[in-house]
């Protein structure tokens, strides 16, 4: 049997712990548009070493989880009336399904990250047990009742524990049918049974969320992760009278001109509307109406301007311009690398993170007959 269908992990979400506000056990609040549960089951059935998840849930929450147990890598098990009884029936969930190795996973840690999960399945080929953990960098102080400081500690030796926490399957499930009740963690317990349990680096974003400010911490650690948007636009204008055209900024000497409200820069516009795409935030047409006579023969330098303004009020940069105009005439190439200065100038971006192709239409259709000129660009959005 392959590695990973060999290793499973247990996430055991059927506490009842409402300390963390919101009238709701915490597993099933939201954090970043999705539940805390979510965020766990997902961090674990992503990971390429874990071939199956056991959740197991309060009994009252079963209908919490509709469209888990569909999944064939997931199965979802009734929890007890103790943390402990809960891991017990998530390992007995596990048996006869070939699983060598299990790491058992605390719902209230929903950011944890894949290279924590794989420093644990790596400790479990030389130990039985292994766990993640973070040194103690504050001192520790020993109180007294009346709010003195009594004594320090040593914070040489002491680790702060995180989850998950991994063993052997057969040796975890034996130590916890053998275990005295009230055991802290998986790890007491593996450790009472005589299991050795090796420390591995464990992740400040591996917080617990218990309090109401951790929903706070955790909504800022998702936020951090890279957030990246991607735009298209697309646009059209006819050819109509006159002696140029301007594109992306552009003026290119040319038998016609093209027709529009404003400077009819069809290469612009489709930049501003994929920018606008990209923000989810309508189009050019809802941000400069065709009927405002502010807009006639306007440059379309404003558009963009504006667009990328909006970009960055969200806290984004345009990280990428990629723009094709489609047309038989004017030869674009030998205007290309003015349009690319004019584009990057206005968007305040490396003349390198822009493209501005051209390809014709093989003379077909309206391009191809020389009615127009089409645009299409993609932009992408990276939050800074
Ligand atoms: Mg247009």
């Amino acid at each position: 049997m392959s590695d990973t269908t060999s290793i499973a992990a247990v996430i055991v979400a059927a506490g009842r712990g409402l300390r963390a506000g919101g009238g709701l056990p915490k597993q099933w609040r939201m954090l970043g548009g999705r539940t805390v549960a979510a965020h766990a089951i997902a961090a674990f059935r992503e990971h390429p070493r874990i071939g199956l998840v056991a959740l197991v849930l309060n009994p009252g929450d079963m209908d919490m989880a509709p469209g888990w147990e569909a999944h064939p890598d997931v199965i979802v098990v009734p929890g007890g009336a103790t943390r402990s009884e809960s891991v017990r029936a998530g390992l007995d969930g596990l048996a006869g399904r070939g699983i060598d190795k299990v790491l058992i996973h605390d719902v209230a840690r929903p950011l944890v990250g894949a290279d924590v999960i794989g420093r644990v399945i790596d400790a479990l080929a030389t130990s039985a047990g292994a766990a993640p953990a973070l040194p103690v960098v504050d001192a520790l102080w020993v109180g007294t009742e009346a709010g003195y400081v009594g004594g320090t500690r040593d914070r040489q030796a002491l680790w702060r524990a995180q989850t998950p926490q991994g063993f052997s399957y057969d040796a975890i499930r034996s130590a916890h049918l053998a275990a005295a009740p009230g055991a802290a963690d998986d790890v007491a317990v593996a450790r009472a049974a005589g299991l050795d349990v090796r420390i591995v680096e464990g992740d400040e974003r591996n917080l617990k969320i218990t309090g109401p400010g951790d929903f706070a911490r955790a909504e800022a650690l998702l936020e951090d992760r890279m957030d990246i948007r991607i735009g298209n636009g697309f646009d059209v204008h006819a050819f109509g009278p006159g002696g140029h055209v301007t594109l992306c900024g552009v003026t290119i000497p040319h038998a016609r001109g093209l027709v529009g409200h404003s400077d009819a820069d069809v290469g612009m516009h489709a930049v501003t509307d994929a920018i606008f795409g990209a923000l989810a935030d309508g189009d050019i047409g809802r941000h400069f109406p065709p009927t405002d006579p502010r807009w006639k023969g306007a440059a379309s330098k404003v558009f963009l301007l504006h667009a990328g303004r909006r970009a960055r009020e969200r806290g984004f940069e345009v990280s990428n311009v990629d723009l094709t105009l489609i047309c038989e005439r004017p030869k674009i190439g030998p205007h290309a690398e003015r349009m690319i200065a004019e584009l990057a100038a206005i968007l305040g971006i490396a003349g390198d993170r822009v493209s501005v192709k051209a390809t014709t239409s093989e003379r077909l259709g309206f391009a191809g007959r020389e009615e127009g000129i089409a645009a299409m660009a993609t932009v992408a959005l990276v939050k800074a």
